[in-house]
């Protein structure tokens, strides 16, 4: 998933990045409110990390900004909130929620449960409320990272673990090329033109059946075993 963090203390902002990083999700971290709406306007993300206290904007600024009409800021009008501050009264947090944010985490806080909250608010984003992704022969356990076919772990790459999740999150729908390279690459990362076509070639090689299918002008979809029996086309 792409995840918009916005953060100014460095070293705090630096280990959240590599945390979310080594789960093998995009992140774009910006330091300042401002820098938070001009990214909020330019590309859809899945998620969003505000801490309140920044150095121009206060979070909460964003965050109404974000929940607002302004239309350049549509892309990511129904993206998830989760606000991270060291401020630890009530009030902040029910203004915080009321105010569209759709969790709250007092700093200071444990790396695994931001990372838990960030998975279940990915989820309940994607309209799931089952925790593994479930597919008969082919099972994904999101919290662990963890592929099974037949009952046999599958290693993936962290890339290739992205896009296939990426797909699998909504089965039977085609996601074009730059959709599924905007979730699964930040900023300024190196990306060879044909890098998708070989994550996506390595995935099937490893997958072992047509779980990934491509149609010319409409890119990817994931094909469950489910899925590909209730079709219909
Ligand atoms: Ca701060």
């Amino acid at each position: 998933m792409r995840i918009l963090l916005v953060e100014d203390n460095l070293l705090l902002g630096e280990g959240l990045k590599d945390s979310l990083s080594d789960e093998g999700e995009a992140v774009d971290w910006v330091k300042t409110g401002k820098e938070a709406l001009l990214a909020l306007k330019s590309e859809p993300f899945d998620l969003v990390i505000l801490d309140l206290g920044l150095p121009d904007l206060d979070g909460l600024e964003v965050l109404r900004k974000l929940r607002g009409q302004e239309a350049s800021l549509q892309p990511n009008r129904e993206t998830p909130v989760l606000i991270l501050t060291a401020r630890d009264q009530t009030a902040d947090r029910v203004q915080g929620l009321d105010q569209g944010a759709d969790d709250y985490l007092v700093k200071p806080f444990e790396r695994d449960e931001l990372l838990a909250r960030t998975r279940a608010l990915h989820r309940r984003a994607t309209g799931r409320s089952q925790p593994v992704l479930d597919f008969d022969r082919l099972v994904i356990v999101p919290s662990e990272r963890r592929i099974t076919l037949d009952g046999n772990d599958i290693n993936l790459s962290r890339r290739e673990y992205a896009v296939l999740l990426a797909l699998a999150e909504s089965p039977g729908r085609y996601l074009s090329k730059q959709q599924i390279s905007e979730k699964i690459y930040g900023w300024g990362e190196e990306v060879e033109s044909n890098a998708l076509e070989v994550h996506i070639h390595h995935l099937r090689k490893k997958l072992e059946g047509d779980y990934i299918v491509n149609r010319r002008g409409l890119g990817y979809r994931f094909a469950a075993d489910s899925a590909k029996s209730s079709d219909g086309n």
